[in-house]
């Protein structure tokens, strides 16, 4: 085996994977400059991200494992064990994840996640989290990073370290990439946007609808979803179309929310007291899949994460997959070599896969808010069971 590579290096964004890459780089006894544009979120209240829970499957659960941060994340996830369809009419239908209770998927908390990675990369003693350092751009001729410094309102270069792009899906680090020659790539905003709402604990922190569930009002071309909270919350997202018959351009009036809800989901507009409100203040999101290539450039820099292969949440595995980048990441360093070996081959590796689901995730919208409420499939469902 080679000597392993011990220089410090920039990772740009402190998101989910920037943190978490951040913290392999470290076991491996790189330092870490780690820029992040936000404010740090442990101490100031800013925008966690774009959902405010998540759910997180074996794929990210074996990512922490390897560096002992499983159990603790554990504590703070609701296991969610199947689908709990609700019909615009009639009783509610369960569709079990698995044969058995220990097949399923865990809701948790984005802000607490990354809070606890960022925590956890700066107690190695190898990690430097810096806020507020905007990178606007990186010239991969001298591999120079241009740096806004948003709290001093300067801007600087720093040049000499191999840079990981960890920046989510609008990434400055891929920009640079996207100008070589012979770069392609596609970036697909999808029809619909999204809204969250929230459904409040019952009295004493009870959960009022069941917990162990990600509950789903499909729709047809539109849908709700609802994901638990440890305070005894639901997050509930709003999936519409951006412009048609029913969709964030037509309901435009309280009035007409308000029947849209009665007509389409009585029974979460009875849990949602501030909907009206939460509706028309709350951002609507909008969810774009990126497909790329390369994502690297030379031994200079790479790409991971959503900087890499941003794919819609349906499949609920974009998180999952940037944790998955890292430990192939880590398989590649610990087998040693020159970083542009280490980059040309996680690109090798990675590629198909990402955008095998990113495809997948696209397919599991159809299914989420059509099939599932079909009567044929939940009958194909209780025949898969048995
Ligand atoms: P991000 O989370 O986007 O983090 C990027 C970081 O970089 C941020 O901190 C940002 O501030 C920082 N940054 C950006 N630009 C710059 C810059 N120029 N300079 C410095 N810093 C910068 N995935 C799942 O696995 N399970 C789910 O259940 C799930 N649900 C989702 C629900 C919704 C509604 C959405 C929209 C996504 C969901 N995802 C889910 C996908 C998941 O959110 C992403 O895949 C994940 O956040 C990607 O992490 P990341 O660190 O690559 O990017």
């Amino acid at each position: 085996m080679s000597e392993p590579l011990k220089d410090t290096v920039t990772v740009v964004g402190a998101g989910l994977v920037g943190s978490l890459l951040s913290l392999y780089l470290a076991r491996r006894g790189h330092t870490v400059e780690l820029l992040e544009r936000r404010a740090d979120m442990r101490r100031e209240t800013v925008d966690a991200g774009r959902s405010i829970n998540l759910a997180i499957s074996t794929r990210g659960l074996h990512a922490l494992r390897q560096l002992g941060l499983e159990d603790e994340a554990l504590k703070h996830a609701i296991p969610m064990r199947g689908r709990m369809i609700h019909p615009p009419q009639g009783a509610l239908v369960y569709q079990p994840y698995g044969k058995d209770d220990s097949q399923h998927i865990n809701s948790l908390s984005r802000a607490w996640l990354n809070a606890f990675l960022m925590t956890a990369a700066e107690a190695t003693g190898k990690v430097n989290i810096r806020f507020k350092q905007r990178v606007t751009q990186l010239d991969l001729g001298p591999g120079a990073l241009t740096v806004h410094d948003d709290a001093t309102g300067q801007v600087r270069q720093e040049t000499g370290r191999v840079v990981f792009g960890t920046d989510g899906s609008a990434s400055a680090v891929r920009q640079a990439l996207e100008k070589l020659p012979g770069y392609t790539g596609t970036q697909e905003q999808l029809g619909h946007g999204y809204k969250e709402l929230t459904i409040p604990p019952g009295p004493g922190g009870t959960f009022q609808m069941e917990k162990h569930a990600l509950h789903i009002w499909p729709r047809g071309t539109y849908m709700l979803i609802a994901l638990p909270n440890e305070d005894g919350s639901f997050t509930c997202t709003l999936f519409l179309p951006w412009q048609g018959p029913v969709s964030f351009a037509s309901l435009d009036t309280p009035e007409r929310l308000s029947a849209f809800f009665d007509a389409q989901f009585p029974d979460a507009k009875a849990l949602i007291p501030d909907l009206m409100e939460a509706f028309f203040s709350r951002p609507t999101g909008s969810m774009v899949t990126v497909k790329g290539a390369p994502w690297r450039a030379g031994g200079l820099t790479l790409l991971l994460g959503d900087a890499a292969h941003a794919i819609v949440p349906f499949f609920g595995q974009g998180m999952n997959c940037g944790f998955e980048d890292c430990v192939v990441l880590d398989t590649l360093l610990e087998r040693g070599g020159s970083w542009e070996n280490v980059f040309t081959e996680f690109e090798r590796l990675r590629k198909t896969n990402a955008d095998a689901i990113a495809d997948m995730a696209v397919e599991n919208f159809v299914e989420m808010r059509d099939s599932t409420g079909d009567p044929r499939f939940q009958l194909r469902k209780a025949v898969e069971k048995v």
